[in-house]
């Protein structure tokens, strides 16, 4: 069942624990504090800290993209019961994502907060990204938010069309108006306000614990071959139940500190 993206075992908890995305409850978690969360209202203004989101506006929505994305990016999922049928929390380097997906209006949203919102979001909308690619003939449009001062404090902001956007900045168009204040607005602001250009380095990815992420990024030697090699068996060891927490966790710090000697 793995292979085929329906599931995945959970690593904190017991060897024969498994979450397939399609037994997760209907209901959205009473622990999920996002505002507006259902009612599918941009309410970042009223959020303390502020938030970047994105949407696709799918013409027609493919069955069981939400889950497939789950099972994908399950290790960012740090808390299991903040994952229901039609959502998903997504945790990663202090920032935290919500991915929400809308039948009734036939889109997915990505919002996200904290340190290194940015790069979590260019994560998962790329993963989404690269969903879509395998979907032959699906039309989907991807989204940001305008934000000139008034769809900064406006509840339903302007969304631009991102390869429209990205069309104007490659013919050098360097503004867009707004079509709810008429302010022309940067292009490059927009972009750059949502998706990250880079994802953090290696070494900041070693320093926040994504040593399998840091070394795939890493020049390919015989030396970081060789930690990859042993860092994915380790870790499908250890959902096997062939090894206990200690021993993966010995493994993954042992991997850890040869690939930060490597920098
Ligand atoms: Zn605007």
């Amino acid at each position: 069942m793995e292979k085929f993206e329906l599931c995945y075992k959970l690593p904190d908890e017991r060897a024969d624990t498994w979450l397939a995305p399609q037994l997760l409850s209907v209901l959205q978690p009473e622990a999920l504090e996002w505002e507006g969360a259902t009612e599918g209202v941009t309410q970042s203004h009223t959020l303390s800290q502020p938030e970047l989101q994105i949407r696709y506006e799918y013409e027609f929505m493919p069955k069981g993209l939400l889950s497939q994305h789950i099972v994908r990016n399950h290790r960012y999922i740090r808390q299991t019961e903040l994952a229901w049928k039609s959502g998903a929390v997504f945790e990663r380097a202090g920032a935290q994502a919500l991915v929400t997906e809308a039948w009734g209006s036939r889109n997915i949203r990505i919002r996200a907060r904290g340190a290194n919102a940015k790069e979590l979001l260019t994560l998962l909308s790329e993963d989404f990204d690269k969903m879509h690619e395998r979907l032959e003939g699906l039309k989907v449009r991807k989204m940001i938010p305008c934000n000139c001062k008034v769809c900064l404090k406006s509840a339903e902001p302007h969304f631009y069309d991102h390869e429209k956007l990205q069309r104007r900045r490659m013919d050098g168009k360097r503004t867009v108006e707004c079509d709810l204040s008429y302010e022309d607005v940067s292009v490059a602001g927009l972009l750059d306000g949502v998706f990250a250009k880079h994802i953090q380095n290696p070494k900041q990815l070693l320093e926040a614990g994504e040593i399998e992420e840091a070394l795939r990024m890493m020049p390919q030697t015989n030396e970081t071959t060789l930690l990859l090699g042993q860092i994915v068996s380790g870790e499908r060891e250890f959902l096997q139940g062939l090894l206990n927490e200690k021993e993966y966790g010995a493994i993954k710090n042992r991997v850890l500190a040869a690939a930060l000697k490597l920098m």
